[in-house]
C-alpha cells in the first residue's frame, strides 16, 4: 500500500531509532542539518528506502498498531501494548461484537478493539472529559481513518449504560465496582466483563463486588511480564531493564440463574 498525503509515517535510521512524522503535501522534514520534501515520500510503498540531503539513508515503515499507540500523543496514560495484546484475547473481542468500554483515554486501547470487532461489530466508548473525547478522535482518525463502527458518549458509566445485548464491558477507569451492576444488566449471557486496574487494593474492591452480584462465574485475574531481549553475535541475553509493572486483568464471565 502506498503511503497517502496526511498518513502516519516512521523514519528508521540505521541504528533502529524511530522518528514519527505526519505526510502532508508541499512540507519538508528537516533532520539533523538535512531535509527531504514530504512530496518524495507520498507515494511510495511501504518499506522504502529514502536518501535525505547530504546523504543519509532512512527506512520509512507504516507504522504498527503497537509503535504507534507509544509514539501518539496523550492525554491519559496509555494501556500498554502488552497488556493490550492480552486484553483482546482473554476478553474474547471477536468480529462482529458489541464491545462497551470506558474511558477512552488517549484512545490506545479503542484502536485495538475497533479492528478486532471490524466493520460488522460495535464499540461503544463511554469517556467523561471532552477533551480526551477528542484528542482520542483525532489519534483513531490518524491512524484508521473513518471508523463507522465507534461510537463516543461524553458520559460517565458510573451512571449506567444505555445499550442492551453487550457481549464485553472493557473497563480501564479507578473505581470499575461501580460498574458492576450496570454490566450484568447490559451484558447477554456468556458475555464478558474485564477491567484493566493497577493496584491489589483495586483488584480485591472489584472480585468482591463481582462474587456478590452473583451472576458473574469464572472470575480471574491475571497479570502479564514481557522481557525483551539484547542478541548480538557474543551476547546473547535478556535486556537489563523491564517495564516491572503496568496493570492487573481482571475477567469474569456473566451467567444466567434460570434454568
Ligand atoms: N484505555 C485508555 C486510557 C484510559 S485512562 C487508552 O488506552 O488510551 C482512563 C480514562 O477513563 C480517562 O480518560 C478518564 O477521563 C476516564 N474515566 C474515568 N472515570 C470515568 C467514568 N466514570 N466514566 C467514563 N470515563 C471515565
Amino acid at each position: 500500500m502506498k503511503f497517502r498525503d496526511g498518513e502516519r509515517v516512521h523514519f528508521i535510521d540505521r541504528k533502529g531509532r524511530r522518528y514519527p512524522l505526519t505526510l502532508c503535501k508541499g512540507k519538508v522534514f528537516q533532520f539533523s542539518g538535512e531535509n527531504i520534501h514530504h512530496d518524495d515520500i507520498i507515494g511510495k510503498e511501504d518499506g522504502v528506502t529514502v536518501t535525505m540531503s547530504r546523504g543519509s539513508k532512512f527506512v520509512v515503515l507504516r507504522p504498527t498498531l503497537p509503535e504507534y499507540i507509544l509514539k501518539m500523543p496523550r492525554g491519559a496514560q496509555v494501556i500498554y501494548p502488552k497488556d493490550i495484546g492480552i486484553i483482546l484475547m482473554w476478553g474474547d473481542i471477536y468480529p462482529g461484537a458489541k464491545v462497551v468500554e470506558a474511558g477512552i483515554g488517549s484512545g490506545a486501547l479503542t484502536m485495538a478493539l475497533l479492528r478486532a470487532v471490524g466493520e460488522r461489530g460495535a464499540v461503544i466508548s463511554y469517556e467523561v472529559r471532552d477533551d480526551f473525547c477528542k484528542r482520542a478522535l483525532d489519534n483513531i482518525r490518524l491512524y484508521l481513518g473513518e471508523t463507522k463502527n465507534l461510537i463516543v458518549r461524553q458520559k460517565d458509566i458510573n451512571e449506567g449504560i444505555g445499550e442492551e445485548g453487550v457481549d464485553r464491558v472493557i473497563l480501564d477507569l479507578p473505581e470499575p465496582w461501580r460498574v458492576v451492576g450496570h454490566a450484568a444488566q447490559v451484558l447477554r449471557e456468556g458475555g464478558i466483563f474485564l477491567c484493566y486496574l493497577p493496584t491489589v487494593l483495586q483488584v480485591s474492591t472489584v472480585v468482591k463486588s463481582l462474587k456478590e452480584a452473583g451472576n458473574f462465574i469464572q472470575i480471574e485475574t491475571i497479570e502479564t511480564l514481557l522481557r525483551t531481549w539484547h542478541v548480538e553475535e557474543n551476547s546473547v541475553r535478556p535486556d537489563h531493564r523491564m517495564v516491572a509493572h503496568t496493570g492487573f486483568i481482571t475477567v469474569a464471565r456473566k451467567f444466567s440463574n434460570e434454568q
